[in-house]
């Protein structure tokens, strides 16, 4: 736990070349402080390494032209000559070619999106077909995908019948936990379409890259897909914490879709769920201490429920 009283923490120790070689050197928060968030700490800064390492096999010649001009061949032939800097031994003919196969796979589909950034096509519009499906594939009621927060009958007939009729007589709930504040405003309790992995970085538009999800969510999810994405974000006018707490929450839940507490069989199927900290009612939420529980089981901080 040293670490945390060093200087290095400073804020003045940031563009410190030294300081940041001695924070280099731990290379892994004990235990204790990771707590239950383990896979959200150590899976997503995989998840970020993964892109980063991609990315390197990347030929700046490949993003000057069109995508078009660059087969995933001549990409093979790049990676083939770079592969073996990722090892830190020889590799065989064989091995040589089937992770350059793999890895110029990848790469390809990042050129891809790289090109594409600047002319997306247009996404898809959705059916009647389609949004009925989606209603039909998650458990009894339609509920929100990363949330579990329940779609009312309103709400659901909004969608189906897309009559332009407006959110303006949606009822909003009275309540609204601070951890998860849905329903401040009508768009946070509708239901959106939304890509489960983001449109804008790669994600399929398809239906199997689609939920339904609150409105709300779909606003604090946005295009981040790990934990570090937009980390110790700033507090916003309208929210009660910085929106990255939400995100994780939303990570977390979405990850982990059921009540935390030992013997209780809700899942995000069957409930609304929501987080609390793992060290105490009133603490603040991080990845680290971050549990999911169900409705009942949210802890009941006199003032976490506030009046709308
Ligand atoms: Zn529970």
């Amino acid at each position: 736990m040293s670490f945390l009283f060093l200087d290095h923490l400073e804020p003045d120790s940031l563009w410190n070349l030294e300081s940041q070689k001695m924070l280099a050197s731990f290379r892994s928060p004990p235990e204790t402080l990771i707590g239950s968030g383990e896979y959200l700490l150590y899976g997503d800064i995989t998840r970020e390494w993964g892109h980063w390492i991609i990315e390197q096999f990347i030929n700046q010649k490949y993003l000057t032209g069109t995508a078009s001009q660059f087969g995933i061949a001549e990409i093979y032939a790049d990676v083939m000559d770079k592969i073996e800097k990722l090892y830190d031994h020889k590799l065989s003919y064989d091995d040589i070619k089937l992770n350059s196969r793999k890895i110029s796979k990848l790469v390809y589909s990042q050129v891809q999106l790289f090109n594409q950034a600047s002319n997306m096509q247009a996404r898809r519009s959705i059916s009647l077909e389609m949004k009925e499906n989606l209603l039909n594939t998650f458990g009894p009621k339609p509920r929100c995908w990363l949330t579990g927060y329940e779609f009312s009958e309103e709400v659901i007939e909004n969608f189906i019948s897309s009559s332009g009729k407006g959110t303006t007589d949606l009822v909003l709930p009275r309540y609204i936990d601070q951890y998860l504040p849905i329903g401040r405003k009508a768009r946070d309790i509708t239901i959106e379409v939304d890509h489960l992995y983001p449109y804008s970085l790669g994600g399929k538009d398809e239906l199997d890259n689609y939920r339904l999800v609150c409105g709300w969510s779909n606003a604090v999810k946005s295009n981040y897909i790990t934990a570090y994405s937009g980390s110790s974000g700033h507090l916003n006018q309208n929210e009660y914490y910085p929106r990255s707490y939400y995100y994780w929450a939303l990570r977390s839940i979405g990850l982990k879709r059921k009540c935390e507490v030992k013997g209780c069989t809700n899942t995000i199927e069957n409930s609304q769920l929501t987080v609390c900290s793992s060290w105490g009612e009133d603490m603040l939420i991080t990845p680290a201490s971050m549990k999911v529980v169900c409705k009942e089981h949210s802890i009941t901080r006199h003032d976490r429920y506030i009046k709308r």
